[in-house]
């Protein structure tokens, strides 16, 4: 992008790098039988994408949400999977203990998040709980200088495999009553439930964490009680940003394999690309792809800038986010029938891109949720609800 920095320049060359020699040569293993590449976390860590927004002073790589897009961006090109366990690592829970985490929490949870020695996760949804966040049931009682948790959540990207959890509880009776707490591994009460199977992503585990009486000391509440609600918002909008490069990755890397593809492929004694159908679909994929791009890192410059306004954040965030998201699964929908048949088998990435595109039109907030916060906000919420 033309305002990418030397430093983002920089990154975007180390990622690509570390993406070409960790990342591809493991995914279709991985992503047949649903592992997890442990290891790239720790070459992450030396690399210092861990705490990619943390402050150097608090051991972080001090950059923004530009720069973490572009590490999204050149991963998710090799491997979404595991990019979207880093997703949910250094912007679900690192981001979020350094922004919002006392010095004690910090300096407890930190440094072994950001060297990769642990995984970090975050506990938003539950089973009856996803679009409607607000509707969580999971309950943290006061007893004295601790809570006692009760209850589920649900689809959590790393839980089968993570050690520290950034988790979301019902502290009173009004909606908004929402309190954050770290949760460990190991914690009695606190278990990491069943591992889901997926269609996409399947080199991300994911899975469920259950409270059963499990008491956490007061220390391990993240800010006020009852008042997380705003943190929890802020960190959907830069999740939202962030997760958008994802779905780049995956449109560059469909693009790059469907057109190698059409200029190799002979049929009627021309190559694919010959015919203007064919044409027609790379075109419009690599101009899509353009707008998307721009939107997304636009969207990101001005986060990093501190251009916008609450409602204004949420809505680039969510346009960003809705456009790159459709994007990417029309687009890798299009490589697989540029490839035709090889295109629905395994011996060519693009299906693989397909399955790992759609979950990012779900998760972080679907399309629908998307809409509906663009639509509030040019509508305004009496004509938009
Ligand atoms: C692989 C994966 C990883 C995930 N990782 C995490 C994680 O790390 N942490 C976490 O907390 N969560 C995570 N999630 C959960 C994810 O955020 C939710 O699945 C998502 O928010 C949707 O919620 P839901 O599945 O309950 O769908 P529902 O809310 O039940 O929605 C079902 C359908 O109804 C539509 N709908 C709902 N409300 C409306 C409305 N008002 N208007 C129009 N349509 C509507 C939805 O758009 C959707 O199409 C993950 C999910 C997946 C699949």
């Amino acid at each position: 992008m033309w305002y990418f920095s030397d430093e983002h320049r920089i990154l975007q060359e180390s990622v690509r790098q570390f993406a070409i020699q960790e990342l591809t040569p493991r995914i279709e293993k991985l992503d047949h039988e649903e592992g997890f590449n442990r290891d790239a976390f720790f070459k992450m860590g030396e690399l210092g994408l861990l705490g990619i927004t943390v402050s150097e002073e608090e051991g972080g790589a001090g950059m923004g949400a530009v720069s973490a897009t572009i590490a999204m961006e050149e991963m998710g090109a090799a491997d979404a999977s595991t990019t979207l366990s880093y997703l949910a690592h250094s912007i679900l829970c690192v981001n979020q203990i350094a922004k919002n985490g006392t010095a004690d929490q910090k300096k407890q949870f930190l440094p072994k998040l950001i060297s990769g020695e642990w995984i970090g996760g975050m506990g938003m949804s539950e089973p009856d709980a996803g679009s409607d966040a607000l509707g969580m049931k999971t309950k943290a009682i006061r007893q004295d200088h601790h809570y006692l948790l009760n209850g589920s959540k649900s689809w959590i990207t790393n839980g089968p495999i993570g050690d520290v959890f950034y988790c979301y509880a019902r502290t009173g009776e009004e909606r908004t009553d929402i309190s954050t707490f770290l949760v460990q591994r190991g914690t009695p009460g606190f278990s990491t439930g069943k591992k889901f199977s997926k269609m996409g992503m399947r080199a991300s585990p994911t899975g469920e964490l259950v409270f059963a009486n499990c008491s956490l000391p007061e220390g391990q509440r993240v800010g006020q009680e009852g008042k997380s609600i705003k943190m929890m918002m802020q960190n959907l909008d830069l999740e939202r940003i962030t997760i958008s490069g994802i779905s780049l990755g995956i449109a560059r890397s469909s693009i790059e394999v469907a057109t190698r593809y059409a200029k190799e492929r002979m049929a009627f004694g021309k190559p694919i690309g010959a015919f203007q159908q064919i044409q027609e679909r790379l075109t419009e994929a690599s101009a899509w792809y353009e707008a998307c791009r721009s939107l997304t890192y636009q969207a990101a410059q001005m986060w990093d800038l501190g251009l916008m306004q609450d409602r204004e954040a949420s809505m680039m965030a969510a346009k960003a986010k809705l456009q790159s998201a459709q994007m990417a699964t029309q687009v890798a929908l299009d490589a697989i029938q540029i490839l035709g048949g090889y295109g629905y088998t395994r011996e060519f990435p693009v299906e693989r891109y397909m399955r790992d595109a759609k979950l990012i039109e779900i998760g972080a907030g679907t399309n629908e949720i998307l809409r509906i916060i663009i639509a509030r906000q040019m509508l305004g919420t009496d004509v938009a609800g």
